[in-house]
């Protein structure tokens, strides 16, 4: 990935999204204006986090990139399998964030927002249908394969194919950390079947998962080319980027953004 700074803000890209013009970044913690443990660029309210805190926060993040607050749209992340297609920003439509955890949009107007501390984020952007997506996999998203939701929705309303998709998966929990109970384990078992050896280290008598390859997986067998993954693990550098597992679940969430507006000046 490219590592950039602006304002103090340290946020990450992905190289091929950068190459086809792709507006979007991964923001570390550093630059906002929360306390500790939400120290400092915390985008959620439902951590405990100030309402006035996080606002100045997504602020300080769109304006990296001279974009406008307002066309953001957001979701309320729940571990669901519903994706929102955004026509509009979400101060235009809905006041608070529905229920969703894949959102996407053909709207040069909209900015698409998450928020996460160990899921994987997926990003999407089909050049063919001019569309962009995200999603959020944590582990019960990536055994719902919220990833393939995405696409498949991406595909009925903007005639995308896969093939020609660019997809990236950014900072999040690596197999050297995500270990599971047999609950958790069992499900993957059950979902990926003759492939769970693939995603599934058992060495030291514990059971870790790698969600980054178990969703590169899931995004293949819907047809899914090129892939970018961050191999960024959120619990190894908790001093860049909030970690629910690594502080214990006292931490903030990350922000992230992707917009098919074009800015001047960004890389
Ligand atoms: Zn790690």
């Amino acid at each position: 990935m490219i590592v950039n700074e602006k304002n103090g803000l340290r946020y990450y890209q992905f190289e091929s999204f950068c190459e086809a013009g792709i507006t979007h970044g991964f923001f570390t913690r550093l630059g906002g204006v929360s306390p500790k443990p939400f120290d400092s660029l915390n985008m959620a309210t439902t951590v405990g986090d100030t309402a006035e805190n996080v606002l100045e926060n997504l602020k300080r993040m769109f304006d990296v990139f001279g974009l406008d607050l307002s066309s953001r749209y957001d979701g309320w992340q729940y571990h669901c399998k519903t994706v929102i297609a955004a026509d509009v920003p979400r101060s235009a439509s809905v006041r608070y964030p529905l229920r969703a955890d894949g959102l996407m949009t053909d709207r040069p107007e909209v900015t698409l927002v998450q928020r996460f501390a160990d899921c994987c984020p997926i990003i999407f952007y089909d050049p063919v249908g001019k569309a962009v997506a995200v999603c959020h996999a944590g582990w019960p998203g990536t055994v719902d394969n919220i990833g393939a939701i995405t696409l498949k929705n991406m595909r009925k309303l903007y005639g995308t194919d896969p093939k020609d998709v660019l997809a990236g998966i950014g900072p999040s929990i690596g197999p050297d950390h995500f270990e599971v109970k047999e609950d958790v384990a069992g499900k993957f078992r059950q979902a990926f079947g003759s492939r769970y050896d693939e995603i599934c280290d058992l060495s030291e008598n514990r059971i870790r998962l790698n969600l980054w390859k178990a969703n590169e997986i899931l995004l293949r067998e819907q047809g899914v080319q090129k892939i970018e993954i961050a191999e960024i693990c959120t619990v190894c550098h908790k001093d860049e980027w909030f970690s629910h597992r690594g502080d214990h679940g006292k931490s903030g969430r990350y922000g992230m953004l992707i917009t098919l507006q074009k800015v001047k000046g960004i890389e």
